[in-house]
């Protein structure tokens, strides 16, 4: 049976860090980082996301700004908006909660964001300067894997790794990261998606497997081999009679009879998903010490 990665423990143990450090920070008179978030429009799933990252920040010490932006808000004026946040000296980083209403470009916004400020990884510049190795903001989700991975100390060198799925937050990130000469990394990495064919003679041979492709219970025992370690990024959310809220979160992998074969597994919930404002907040100090740029 695999050992549990469990990511809420990791992601308190990483807060509680940061709380220490900045408390430190404080007591030696030094700037407290000051995450500022950009959330347009009222989509509910947005604000709950906002408020988590916003309450993240006080728990820790860090300051925090919330603009909210009616959804009406024009491209331009939410250029403005940005434009203002890359000047304002005191604002160490900010995210602009995405997705934004379907009149502004996504795009546009996250390239008119000062990369020195780009918490979210999200920036052309961010992402070629992962590519190449260089200090950068990793995305939260991407960041948040490695961080598990080294927290348990998992090997990587010289392994092979299957990442299932080639989003630009998620899965094509990992193939980059796993690659690359540096822990955790080091594997030979093959990237699956939506037109590989034969799947499983790719999963098959993966030492790690990391799944990012959105199908609840896809990754089934008779896909992986022994002593796999798996990533488990899928979340998906549906009825169930079981619960007292009527939901259930579902991973891509099949928990269960896949645990049985695997040295280590991510759980869905309490894997992957609570090191994201982990990986913001990491990303946040970083960039008030000045650590990348
Ligand atoms: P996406 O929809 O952008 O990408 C899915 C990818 O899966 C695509 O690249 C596609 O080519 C591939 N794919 C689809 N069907 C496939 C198949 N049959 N075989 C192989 N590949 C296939 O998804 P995403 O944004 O990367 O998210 C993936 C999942 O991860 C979702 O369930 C999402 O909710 C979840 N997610 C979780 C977190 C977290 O914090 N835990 C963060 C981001 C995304």
């Amino acid at each position: 049976m695999a050992e549990l990665i469990d990511g809420k423990k990791i992601s308190t143990l990483i807060q509680e860090e940061i709380r220490v450090e900045v408390s430190a920070i404080k007591n030696n008179g030094g700037k407290i980082p000051h995450l500022a978030a950009v959330l347009v429009g009222n989509d509910g799933a947005s604000e709950t996301y906002v408020g988590a990252k916003v309450k993240a920040c006080e728990n820790i010490g860090f300051k925090s700004t919330l603009v909210r932006l009616a959804e009406s808000t024009t491209e331009q004026e939410l250029l403005m908006i940005v434009e203002g946040l890359n000047k304002d000296a005191d604002i160490d980083g900010y995210i602009v909660q995405l997705p934004l209403p379907k009149h502004i470009n996504d795009q546009k916004i996250i390239e008119a964001i000062d990369p020195k400020k780009d918490v979210d990884g999200f920036h052309p510049q961010s992402v070629g300067r992962m590519a190449l190795n260089l200090p950068t903001y990793l995305p939260a989700t991407p960041f948040g894997i490695v961080q598990l991975l080294e927290r348990y100390k998992i090997e990587t060198a010289g392994k092979h790794c299957v990442v299932i799925g080639r989003s630009h937050i998620v899965g094509s990130p990992m193939s980059i990261l796993m690659a690359r000469n540096a822990y955790p990394g080091n594997c030979t990495v093959t990237l699956c998606h939506s037109r590989t064919p034969n799947l499983k003679e790719h999963t098959l041979k993966a030492d790690i497997l990391i799944v990012a492709l959105g199908k609840p219970e896809f990754v089934t025992a008779d896909m992986v081999k022994d002593g796999v370690v798996v990533v488990d990024v899928g979340i998906t959310r549906m009825t169930s009679d079981k619960t007292k809220s009527g939901f259930k979160l579902f991973g891509d992998v099949k928990f269960d009879e896949v645990a049985a074969k695997a040295s280590f597994i991510t759980p869905v919930p309490g894997g992957v998903g609570p090191m994201t404002i982990a990986s913001l907040l990491m990303n946040t100090l970083k960039a008030s010490k000045k650590e990348v740029y």
